[in-house]
């Protein structure tokens, strides 16, 4: 549950600003509110609309920012850092051979995995570094700020400190590893989609050459 609404950050654009506005005064107008209960309509559709739209960004099962979410945040930030030639850095992480966690161990403790794993990701990077679910047990964070160098710490402590969660499934000890794959932005780097495939392939040469590995290129 939000607490607190200053702490969501979202560009709301300016047309759909206004689209609010219109739409609370619509409301205000067909449902004939005095006056003097305005002010409390407002607030309390403001809040939906907040609630509403952190809802539709966050990933239910993990808590964390989701693909539309990412989608959103990634182009500005790519652009930011091209233009200003800011460093960049793109992680995608894959937990290994998750499917036999399911296959084993059943799907709520595959879920369970994927909550503890997305744990461990949130207390390793830093709170301006957004820690994405991408896709199934797929997950890619944005290090803005970030050389690769500097990424290699905090990489290596989560790829680290998740094959030492050592989890405890209803009695079941639950073994599991990351693979990562990580990426600067460098001016050969046109495109954000291109970012993405190099990333992509820095993650698929992890998985390749044993699992358990942090790739950078
Ligand atoms: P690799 O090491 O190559 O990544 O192997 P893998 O088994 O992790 O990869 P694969 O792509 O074969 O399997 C991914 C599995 O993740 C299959 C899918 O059922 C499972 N999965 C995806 N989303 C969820 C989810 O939300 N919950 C659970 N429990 N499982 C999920
Ligand atoms: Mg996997
Ligand atoms: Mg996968």
């Amino acid at each position: 549950m939000v607490e607190n609404l200053d702490e969501l950050s979202f560009d709301i654009p300016d047309g759909v600003l206004d689209e609010i506005q219109q739409n609370i005064e619509n409301i205000i107008h067909t449902f004939d509110i005095p006056e003097e209960n305005k002010l409390e309509v407002i607030k309390q559709i403001n809040f939906m609309y907040s609630r509403t739209k952190y809802l539709s960004m966050t990933d239910e099962l993990t808590g964390l920012a989701n693909r539309r979410s990412f989608d959103n945040s990634y182009e500005k930030e790519f652009l930011r850092a091209q233009r200003y030639k800011n460093k960049l850095t793109l992680v995608m992480f894959d937990i290994d051979h998750f499917k036999q966690v399911n296959d084993t161990y059943g799907h709520q403790c595959g879920d369970f995995v994927l909550k503890q794993v997305a744990n461990a990701a949130l207390q390793t990077f830093r709170k301006t570094d957004t820690v994405y679910r991408f896709g199934g047990e797929e997950f890619i964070v944005i290090l803005t700020e970030t050389d690769i160098h500097q990424a290699v710490i905090p990489l290596e402590r989560f790829r680290k400190t998740v094959a030492a969660l050592g989890l405890d499934y209803q009695g079941e000890s639950v073994n599991v590893t990351v693979s990562i794959g990580a990426c600067q932005l460098t001016d050969e780097i046109q495109t954000k989609e291109q970012f993405i495939e190099i990333t992509d392939k820095a993650l698929y040469e992890a998985k390749n050459s044993g699992r358990n590995k942090t790739v950078l290129v």
